[in-house]
């Protein structure tokens, strides 16, 4: 197997979701800088839109958006473009959280545009899968993120899917505090890696970061982080208090 540390990059990034305001959001990143982090990990922080500007202007963090619109422009009320969160200065986008697919009914088909727009604005989509609790209870998991990659992605050149970021993401371990266990992440994170090496090689397989979210805290991410096929973590709760982010990037 080829050294992780060595071929991919090490992410942890905080999806804030509909929390803070401006004030708070500024607090954090300044709490965020003084505690201070390892440069060896790349530290994202994920607000709600209304705040990446003003995040971009007062730290050094990166920053990234939770979602933007599959259009390029246009009659869309009340969307945002990829190419305004470029000029805001987002460097992320998380795309298919599991709060968007079932409470926004977005499917892999619009996830697939939506990652194009992050590609053509230089924007690396955090591309986000994972099964329901009673797809795991009926063994469906490896077929659901096996569409939910396939579909989402695999219309990528070997090009663009090297400039993608994947998140595994169990729906039944976001804000639950229960966790995959070692096991059941390793499992699946292989599987991905898997996927991508038959579609396109083992090189480009093994350069691709794959996260892990799901109930992440500075308790279990020291295990998560050494299982050989995950890269670090998308971290919502833990990530809105600065102690716990810092610790949990600190755990590779
Ligand atoms: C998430 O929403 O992406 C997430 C992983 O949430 P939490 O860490 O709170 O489970």
């Amino acid at each position: 197997m080829l050294n992780k540390t060595v071929m991919r990059d090490k992410i942890v990034a905080g999806n804030w979701k509909m929390n803070k305001n401006l004030e708070e959001a500024l607090q954090l990143v300044k709490e965020l800088e003084g505690l201070g982090y390892d440069s060896a990990v790349k530290m994202i922080v994920i607000p709600p839109f209304p705040f990446i500007n003003a995040i971009v202007n007062h730290s050094k963090i990166l920053v990234g958006a939770q979602n933007c619109a599959a259009q390029e422009s246009g009659a869309y009320t009340g969307e945002v473009s990829a190419t305004m969160l470029k000029s805001v200065g987002a460097q992320y986008v998380v795309v298919g959280h599991s709060e968007r697919r079932s409470y926004f009914n977005e499917k892999n088909k619009d996830l697939s545009a939506k990652v194009n727009q992050c590609l053509t604005n230089n924007l690396t989509p955090i591309y986000c899968c994972g099964e329901l609790l009673t797809e795991r209870e009926n063994n469906n998991h490896f077929e659901i993120v096996k569409s939910q990659i396939s579909e989402g992605l695999f219309h990528l050149s070997e090009e663009q899917i090297l400039e993608t970021v994947i998140a595994y993401e169990p729906v039944w371990a976001i804000g639950t505090g229960v966790t995959a266990s070692p096991e059941q992440a390793q499992e699946i994170h292989a599987f991905i890696r898997g996927l991508i090496t038959e579609k396109y090689s083992p090189q480009v397989a093994n350069s691709i970061s794959i996260l892990y979210g799901g109930s992440c805290n500075p308790k279990n991410a020291k295990e998560l982080f050494a299982l050989p096929d995950v890269d670090g973590g998308l971290i919502g709760g833990a990530s809105l208090k600065a102690e716990d982010f810092i610790a949990i990037s600190n755990s590779f």
